[in-house]
């Protein structure tokens, strides 16, 4: 089999609105799957990464690490999907496979050469540049795609692949269940998957947001609380409150004052990726022995983990679908926090 050919939606250079164009994917290779792309979720690190906010000198990008689609093809050596799987890619594709992170199914914290391969904007094995989501298929070892239950629309389970892994992987982490107290600061595409998620793990579910106009829905979601961060009066009343905090905010955010919120030996995780760094006040740590903490993605068994756990328990996105040229004014709705809760693309559209 020779090179494909797909339509995809790119990022001609940075902060220039995405337009249609056409890229090739790599002939199958031994364990490689050809997928058809069916949904794209619209994360909001696709917007910092063609925004140029991290850095990134390539382009065009063809973003989208939230991928859902039907393998159309497998390569000879393919063992662990068949024509006609449901499929699901996030936000690596490959990793070294030889380095203890590798092998403990760490592959987001490969400490390889040259660690994990992004989805998109990346340059592989291969040598190629990798292409994302917001296209009509994608060509992916076996060993990097998931399988996506049966009982999960694969346009809602699309956001599952980045955002749900993100939220499920420290919720597992830092043991969110019964008697825990967790909060969620933002309710965006990350935050709304870890307020269903700690909700079904059995924790005690509080939504930061900025303002109450998403009160209604994250009480659906599962919140058991839900508080406004531009009233003085919220960092009072929680004071001493959480086991934990996940910060899923996008933008700059002064982060001493939610260190408050948390109970003695209480961990603060910080999800959201802003262009900026973040000050940290040494007392905001060190009064009440709390902790700060990262977290990135998830691994490969993790992911499905997380995959079967939201299969079980009927979790997926809220979503919104859109055309592909809905794409570029998507992006101003998730820059002004105008998201219930994530965009995904039909790619049956590009
Ligand atoms: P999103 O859908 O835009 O959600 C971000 C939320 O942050 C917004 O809905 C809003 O919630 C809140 N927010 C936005 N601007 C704010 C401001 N100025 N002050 C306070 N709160 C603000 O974005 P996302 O897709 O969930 O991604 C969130 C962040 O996580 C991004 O930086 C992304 O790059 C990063 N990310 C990290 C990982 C990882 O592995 N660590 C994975 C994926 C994404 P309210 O309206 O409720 O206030
Ligand atoms: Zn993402
Ligand atoms: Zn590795």
């Amino acid at each position: 089999m020779t090179h494909t050919t797909a339509h995809a939606y790119a990022a001609p250079a940075p902060k220039a609105p995405l337009e249609r164009t056409t890229i090739t994917r790599r002939a199958l290779g031994e364990h490689d799957i050809l997928i058809d792309i069916k949904y794209a979720g619209i994360c909001h690190s696709d917007i910092h990464t063609v925004r140029g906010e991290w850095g990134h000198e390539t382009f065009p990008i063809v973003p989208g690490h939230e991928i859902a689609g039907i393998v159309s093809a497998t390569g000879p050596g393919v063992t662990r999907y068949a024509v006609g799987d449901r499929v699901g890619v996030g936000c690596f594709v490959d990793s070294c496979r030889e380095c203890d992170n590798c092998r403990a199914g760490l592959q987001q914290y490969c400490t390889g050469e040259p660690g994990m391969t992004g989805t998109y904007a990346d340059t592989d094995r291969h040598g190629d540049f990798t292409h994302g989501g917001y296209s009509t298929n994608i060509v992916v070892d076996e060993n990097y795609a998931l399988r996506i239950p049966e009982s999960i629309p694969l346009d809602a389970a699309a956001p599952l692949l980045c955002a749900g892994i993100t939220l499920y992987s420290p919720l597992a982490h830092w043991q969110a269940g019964p008697g825990k107290k967790v909060a969620v600061i933002g309710l965006g595409g990350l935050g709304h998957m870890g307020v269903k998620i700690a909700h079904a793990m059995g924790a005690e579910v509080t939504v930061l947001s900025q303002s109450l106009r998403k009160k209604d829905d994250g009480l659906r979601l599962g919140a058991d609380h839900y508080h406004a961060t531009s009233d003085p009066a919220t960092f009072e009343a929680l004071a001493g409150t959480f086991d934990l905090i996940l910060n899923t905010v996008s933008a700059d955010l002064d982060l001493n004052a939610y260190f408050g919120l948390l109970k003695t030996d209480g961990t603060l995780v910080q999800l959201g990726a802003p262009e900026n760094a973040l000050t940290v006040a040494p007392a905001a740590l060190f009064r009440q022995r709390r902790s700060m903490a990262g977290s990135m993605i998830g691994g490969i068994p993790e992911t499905q983990e997380m995959l079967d756990f939201c299969g079980e328990h009927g979790i997926a996105s809220e979503i919104e679908v859109i055309r592909a040229d809905q794409i570029n004014e998507a992006y101003e709705r998730v820059l002004a926090s105008d998201v219930r809760y994530r965009f995904v693309i039909d790619t049956a559209t590009i």
